[in-house]
């Protein structure tokens, strides 16, 4: 049996379509191995949003035929679709396959005529991309309990710093009734949640059903307990939705809506399609419609005529509304995008430290936010072990929750009281079922000899007491 390594970089839609492939791969007959690992086939699923990105390709391939020389690599995704002819200087790739083709890829290597390297590559590629509704047979495999759902791709915003478009072509839905029977199937495997995934999700349509009225379809679905929106552009969030959000039991309370800059001239250069206040409106009214709202966002720095009073808007309106955490991108020039011919460069230390000062801020917020939750008793999806031994998973409001003792396996929905919270995790103690006495908040007279999750848990005591005068932290 041939085996088969994937390896992913970028966006939540490359996972999604990344668990599709694999799950052909299966049918054909081939064992998937993780990345690093020995392997027959090697497929890169590629990102063109940043120039590290494609390194990413390039570091990926090298270090696959270090240790499998004789492996046959097929490179696709995005970096494919719109750097076909730099992937064909890269030693070692015997396939090229653009967006276009992506889908087809198992199918293309495992009948392909001989199994062995090319001197050169064989390149499927096509400039023009499906502009139609589409459909996308298998079912995503996933070794994680949450999965992903495809829903949409392509856009048809031109964001000035942005490729996805040329990438991804012209927006398009997916049919729906096919995205409710990929769905239930993913439901049928053990999953119990889904995070509905695309370029631009807030422009599924099907006639007249819009985003909202496929996540009230898939509510109808036995057995699937949450449906989560991954990124969703500010301009195109469905009316209703937040209301909805705020009754719905399935429905997670977590929103990621990119703001990019606080800067309203810099907003127009990236010809985004809002000014800043239409966005901190649309803060104001969402945080009072959900309580308890997970609010998270995109910010670019470093773009083209980013002086610092521009830069200090940004920062101005991060540290000012409710965000639970940002994901901070320092801006590099794409090739074919309007940005790349702009005037008025930043020189890269100051976006290594813009983004730094951002980076610094977003984990304070974080930290906020997780404090405001202690107290409370949540449901969280048991997910994993994190790298302390520890069982954690999230709340619907993308809390990531630490629970030790005997918890139960992954992919139990438990009721936990948050008792403290750390960088990056909060603490429960479990609420029901077999549950030994709680350890949380012990005091530990030496704390060299304690454990890590141990450590953790005091730590956690601290942020607490210091929590209790100040109730948010300072950001
Ligand atoms: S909305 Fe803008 S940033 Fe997002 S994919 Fe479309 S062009 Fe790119």
């Amino acid at each position: 049996m041939k085996t088969v390594a994937v390896h992913t970089i970028g966006c939540r839609l490359n996972q999604a379509e990344t668990a599709l492939l694999v799950n052909r791969f299966e049918e054909l007959g081939y064992h998937p191995v993780p990345f690093g690992h020995p392997t027959d086939l090697l497929v890169v699923n590629t990102c063109t949003v940043t120039e590290e990105a494609e390194q990413d390709c390039w570091r990926a391939v090298r270090q696959t035929l270090r240790h499998s020389p004789h492996a046959i690599v097929a490179v696709t995704g995005c970096y494919a679709q719109t750097g076909r002819d730099r992937l064909r200087q890269l030693p070692g790739v015997d396939f090229i396959i653009g967006n276009q083709y992506k889908m087809q890829l198992p199918d293309v290597l495992h009948w392909a005529p001989r199994w062995k390297k090319r001197l050169k590559p064989t390149v499927l590629h096509s400039p023009r991309l499906d502009r139609a509704q589409f459909m996308q047979p298998g079912v995503g495999r996933y070794q994680t309990t949450r999965a992903n759902l495809k829903i949409q791709d392509g856009c048809n915003f031109r964001c000035a710093f942005c490729l996805i478009p040329t990438a991804r072509g012209r927006e398009r839905s997916r049919v729906m009734d096919d995205a409710l029977r990929e769905a239930e199937q993913l439901v049928a495997r053990g999953h119990r949640e889904l995070v509905l995934t695309g370029v631009n999700i807030g422009r599924y349509r099907e006639g007249d059903l819009d985003l909202l009225a496929l996540i009230q379809r898939l509510e109808r679905i036995a057995g699937l307990e949450r449906i989560r929106i991954s990124s969703i552009e500010p301009t195109t969030i469905p009316d209703g939705l937040l209301e909805y959000m705020a009754s719905s039991p399935k429905l997670c309370r977590h929103l990621h809506v990119p703001l990019q800059s606080g800067d309203n001239a810099i907003l127009q250069a990236m010809r985004r399609r809002y000014m800043v206040r239409d966005y901190v409106t649309w803060v104001e009214r969402a945080a009072q419609c959900v309580p308890g709202l997970c609010l998270g966002t995109d910010l670019l720095v470093g773009f083209p005529g980013e002086e610092d009073p521009q830069f200090a808007n940004t920062l101005a309106i991060a540290k000012e509304l409710p965000f639970a955490y940002f994901h901070v991108f320092r801006y590099s020039p794409r090739p074919g995008t309007a940005a790349a011919r702009l005037p008025r460069r930043v020189p890269p230390a100051v976006i290594r430290e813009r983004a730094r000062l951002l980076n610094a801020l977003s984990r304070a917020k974080r930290l906020a936010f997780y404090q405001t939750h202690i107290g409370q008793t949540v449901r969280v999806l048991v997910e994993a072990n994190d790298k302390h031994g520890v069982m954690t998973g999230l709340t619907d409001n993308y809390v990531k929750v630490g629970i030790p003792g005997d918890t139960p396996g992954s992919n139990q929905l438990v009721t936990v009281t948050i008792t403290g919270v750390t960088d990056g995790l909060a603490l429960g103690q479990l609420q029901v079922g077999a549950q030994r006495p709680s350890r949380t908040l012990r005091i530990f007279m030496d704390y060299d000899q304690t454990s890590a999750w141990q450590r953790l848990q005091l730590e956690s005591e601290m942020v607490m007491t210091s929590s209790i005068g100040n109730k948010r932290a300072d950001v």
